[in-house]
C-alpha cells in the first residue's frame, strides 16, 4: 500500500497528458504531496504533473458549496431537464462508464471535445474502411513515414524519440536510416524529423486548405494515373510523382495525421484519399495508415461508448435506446440550436479546457484548476486521472489499454463517484 506522506520516487508512470501514454517515466513526490517529473518527462508532461492544485470547495450559484449540495444542485437542474447534453468527456474509462449510465438515465446526449475531428477520420471507416497500424508496428518496421499537414509533436511531444528515432527494433532494422516527408501544411516545425546522423526530412508543403488537391494527386499518380498539370497547390507535379515511386518501392510505408488539424470543409474526403492510396499500396507492398489522437481521453471514450451502446460518441439515449448522429448530436450543433437545455461539461485532465460561452445552465465537473471567464451553474472540482486516482486509458491506436495510478494523496473525488451520486439523487 503506497505510503502519500512519504517523500518517494516512483518509477515506470505512465504519463495520461496525450495519447502516446507513455509508460517510462519517473515521478518524485515530496512530503507535501508536490510531484516533479524526474525522468523521460516532456515540456507537457512537466506542465501537468507538475501543476499543484490547491484544496477547492465546489461552487453553487457563485459561491463555496459542500460536495453535497453541490451533487444535490445538479442532480435539481438534471431533474428538470429535457434534453441534456453531457460534453467535454476529457476522462478515462472508468469515468466514462459513469457517464454512459447517466446518460442512460436521463436520456442525455453525449459529445466529446474533440469529435469534430475524431469523426472526420470516423465517417471513413464507417464509409470505406481503412488498414491502419499500431505504435508498436511503426516502432519496428516503418521504412518511410509520411507526416501530413502536421508536426507530431504538438500533438504528441515524444513520438519521435518513441516510435521513429527509437534505437532498437525488433527485426534489426537501422532506425536510423529512416525516411520522413513533411507533405502539406505551411510553416511547421519540422526539426524532430531530422534523423540522428543530421539527414533532413523532406518538406512538401502547401496551404492547409489545398491539401486536398494535394492528397487526390498523389492518389491518382500512386494508381498510375498520369497529372497534366506542373503543380498542384504549389507543389511540383515531379516531386508529387518522386514521392509515389517513393512509396511503391518502400517495404513498409505509414502515413500519419491528425484530423483535428484539417480544418476545413469535408476533410473526411481528404483523409479517405490517404486511405484509398495506403489501399493501392497494398496491392504490391505494405502501407498503413496512423491517425493521431488519443488526448482528453478520445479514442477511450469511445472505445467505452462502443462496447457498452454499439456507437461512438455523438449518441443520444433521449429516445430510450441508443441513436447515433455524427451531425445532429454535435455539442455546437445542439447548444446553436437550442435543443440541449442543460449542459454538463467534464474536463478531467486539462484545465484549459473550458465549456463553450453558452445561456444554458451549465454544471462542470472538472479539473481543480479550471477558471472561467463566465462561472458556470456549478462547478464540482475533481480528481485528475493517473494523479489523484486510479483509471484506465486506451493508447492512441486503440489497442492497448493502459492502468494510470495514483501518485498522490489527495482529496478530490473522482469523476465516476460524483457522477454516480448525481444519478442516486436523481
Ligand atoms: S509525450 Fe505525451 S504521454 Fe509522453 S510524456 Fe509527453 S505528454 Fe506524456
Amino acid at each position: 500500500m503506497d505510503d502519500f506522506a512519504q517523500a518517494s520516487a516512483v518509477e515506470n508512470v505512465t504519463c495520461p497528458f496525450c495519447g502516446l501514454l507513455c509508460d517510462d517515466l519517473t515521478v518524485e513526490r515530496d512530503t507535501a504531496g508536490a510531484l516533479r517529473v524526474g525522468k523521460n518527462g516532456c515540456s507537457r508532461s512537466i506542465t501537468f504533473f507538475e501543476r499543484g492544485t490547491p484544496p477547492l470547495l465546489p461552487r453553487l450559484g457563485g459561491e463555496d458549496a459542500s460536495l453535497q449540495d453541490a451533487i444535490a444542485g445538479a442532480a435539481e437542474f438534471l431533474r428538470r431537464a429535457h434534453h441534456p447534453l453531457i460534453a467535454g468527456l476529457g476522462t478515462e474509462v472508468q469515468g466514462m462508464r459513469a457517464v454512459t449510465s447517466l446518460a442512460d438515465k436521463l436520456g442525455a446526449t453525449i459529445d466529446h471535445m474533440h469529435s469534430k475531428g475524431f469523426m472526420r477520420n470516423l465517417l471513413v471507416v464507417q464509409n470505406s474502411g481503412w488498414l491502419t497500424t499500431t505504435l508498436t508496428e511503426v516502432r519496428n518496421r516503418v521504412d518511410l513515414l509520411v507526416i501530413i499537414g502536421t508536426d507530431v509533436v504538438s500533438l504528441l511531444p515524444r513520438f519521435f524519440e518513441r516510435v521513429v528515432w527509437n534505437r532498437d527494433s525488433l527485426f534489426g532494422q537501422d532506425t536510423a536510416q529512416r525516411e520522413i516527408v513533411y507533405l502539406g501544411g505551411q510553416n511547421i516545425d519540422t526539426t524532430a524529423g531530422i534523423a540522428p546522423d543530421g539527414r533532413k526530412p523532406e518538406v512538401l508543403p502547401c496551404e492547409p486548405e489545398r491539401l486536398p488537391e494535394v492528397a487526390a494527386a498523389l492518389r491518382a499518380l500512386v494508381a498510375g494515373k498520369k497529372l497534366a498539370a506542373t503543380e498542384i497547390a504549389g507543389i511540383a507535379t515531379t516531386a508529387l510523382e518522386k514521392l509515389a515511386e517513393r512509396l511503391k518501392t518502400a517495404r513498409y510505408s505509414v502515413f500519419t495525421w491528425s484530423a483535428r488539424a484539417m480544418d476545413f470543409p469535408h476533410a473526411e474526403l481528404t483523409v479517405q484519399n490517404i486511405t484509398e492510396t495506403i489501399k493501392i499500396l497494398n496491392q504490391t507492398t505494405r502501407s498503413s495508415g496512423l491517425p493521431l489522437g488519443g488526448n482528453d481521453g478520445d479514442v477511450s471514450i469511445n472505445q467505452v461508448s462502443a462496447w457498452i451502446s454499439g456507437y461512438p460518441v455523438r449518441t443520444s439515449y433521449g429516445s430510450g435506446h441508443p441513436e447515433y448522429d455524427p451531425y445532429h448530436f454535435s455539442t455546437d450543433r445542439l447548444i446553436d440550436r437550442g435543443e440541449a437545455d442543460v449542459l454538463v461539461w467534464i474536463s478531467t485532465f486539462d484545465p484549459g479546457r473550458i465549456p463553450p460561452a453558452t445561456n444554458l445552465p451549465t454544471i462542470v465537473l472538472g479539473h481543480p484548476g479550471m477558471k472561467f471567464d463566465q462561472e458556470p451553474d456549478i462547478f464540482i472540482p475533481v480528481g485528475v486521472p493517473g494523479m489523484d486516482h486510479r483509471g484506465v486509458l486506451f493508447r492512441m491506436d486503440g489497442v492497448v489499454a493502459l492502468p494510470i495510478d495514483r501518485l498522490r494523496s489527495s482529496t478530490l473525488p473522482s469523476l465516476g463517484e460524483v457522477l454516480a451520486a448525481i444519478e442516486q439523487a436523481l
